[in-house]
């Protein structure tokens, strides 16, 4: 376990915001975290990869830094592979060397930033595929009575970029590893817009596993903008899902408004559309910005403070209420310092 006193957290965050902590400890075994006080969550904070934290405050006590790894194939059974990752692994880097072992089931989550551990916080979902396809099971560290504990899939409560680690139970567990079921024989999932049609326009027809990924990573490349280049936490804002009464009201004054099935009689709506047509395509402040490529991302165009970006994300969600009636909630984890609990 590695000790830092008062480090800078701004390399630890891809938005790129300055704030720092009292302390920083490197978690690299589970033992690790047997010695430890429990975490309090008005002044500590777990850190994976930092892609979708905001910090708005310093963090006056703890960073926990999960930097637990390693991953492996423990069995295989009528076409299935289970796969045990520890949670400091970085993801991207784990769906690719999954595809090397000739399995399937992450292709369409390529390139998404951060580590393993995060993975099941908010459920990670793309091109139409969630985490909770293939995972099985969660271990973690249960702070609160210093055990162990595991969850499987239906335990974790997943929703849309959701789960019992992020609304029920925020804080309280430290995830260390997870388990996954992935496929000997690839199953495409292709029904998301413009993935045939990407796959398509190179002659592929049918594509293996790792040519998807390759499609994703570059749709991906073309659509977002790179945290290593500006710094940024993907969307910002999820998109809302609302009963299909509502949907069907805002759909007949704002024909435009895209929508999908969202589950039994809920509908998501386009998040970024609402934006956009409230008008803040290219909008910037103190170095807080509407990323140009994408009205979801929001970018630290270089000298925004965690602040100002907080600011200009209440003007979105303030516009957007007034014109759609429409509350947007934000999809990172916003570190608001200890008196703001
Ligand atoms: P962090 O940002 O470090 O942490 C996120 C939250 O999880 C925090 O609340 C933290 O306390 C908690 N946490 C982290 N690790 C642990 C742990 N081991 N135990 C307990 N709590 C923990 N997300 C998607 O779902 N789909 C996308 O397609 C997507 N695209 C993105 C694109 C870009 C360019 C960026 C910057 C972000 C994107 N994201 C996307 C968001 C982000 O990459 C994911 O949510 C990712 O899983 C976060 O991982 P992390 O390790 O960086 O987590
Ligand atoms: P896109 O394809 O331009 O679509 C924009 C939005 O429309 C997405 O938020 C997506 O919702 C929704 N959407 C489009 N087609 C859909 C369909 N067939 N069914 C349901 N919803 C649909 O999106 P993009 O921004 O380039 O991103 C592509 C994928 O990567 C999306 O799945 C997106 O979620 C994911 N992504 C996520 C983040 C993040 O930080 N969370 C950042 C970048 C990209 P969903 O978001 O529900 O898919």
């Amino acid at each position: 376990m590695k000790i830092l006193e008062r480090p800078s957290l701004k390399s630890l965050n891809t938005f790129g915001v300055e704030a720092s902590a009292g302390l920083l400890l490197t978690i690299e075994t589970e033992e690790d975290l047997l010695s430890l006080p429990a975490l309090d969550p008005y002044r500590d904070f777990v850190l994976g990869g930092g892609s979708n934290v905001l910090f708005t405050s310093d963090v006056p006590g703890t960073v926990f830094l999960n930097r637990i790894t390693g991953k492996e194939i423990i069995s295989e059974h009528d076409g299935y592979a289970q796969l045990e990752v520890g949670a400091g692994e970085n993801w991207h880097q784990l769906v690719r060397w999954s595809l090397d072992q000739g399995l399937s089931g992450l292709e369409n989550l390529s390139l998404i930033p951060g580590l393993t551990g995060a993975a099941p916080i908010q459920n990670i979902g793309a091109y139409g595929v969630e985490l909770s396809s293939v995972l099985e099971l969660v271990t973690a560290w249960d702070w609160q009575n210093s055990t162990w504990v595991t969850f499987n899939r239906d335990e974790c409560l997943f929703g849309y970029r959701d789960s019992l680690f992020k609304s029920v139970n925020t804080g309280r567990y430290f995830i260390t590893s997870i388990r996954l079921q992935l496929n000997r024989q690839f199953k495409p999932q292709l029904d998301y817009a413009g993935l045939q049609d990407s796959l398509s326009s190179m002659g592929i027809d049918q594509p293996g596993a790792k040519q998807v990924s390759d499609t994703v990573i570059r749709m991906r490349q073309q659509k977002l903008p790179d945290p290593a280049v500006t710094g940024n936490a993907g969307s910002f804002f999820k998109n809302p899902v609302v009963s299909m009464d509502e949907a069907e009201l805002l759909r007949s004054r704002y024909p435009g408004l895209p929508t999908w099935p969202a589950g039994a009689d809920r509908a998501k709506l386009s998040a970024a559309w609402m934006i956009d047509r409230c008008g803040w395509k290219d909008f910037q402040e103190n170095g807080a910005a509407v990323s140009s490529q994408h009205a979801l991302v929001l970018v630290n165009q270089g000298q925004a403070s965690g602040q100002h970006i907080l600011e200009l994300a209440r003007k979105i969600t303030d516009s957007v209420a007034q014109e759609f009636g429409v509350a947007l909630e934000p999809e990172p984890k916003i570190y608001k310092g200890p008196d703001s609990f």
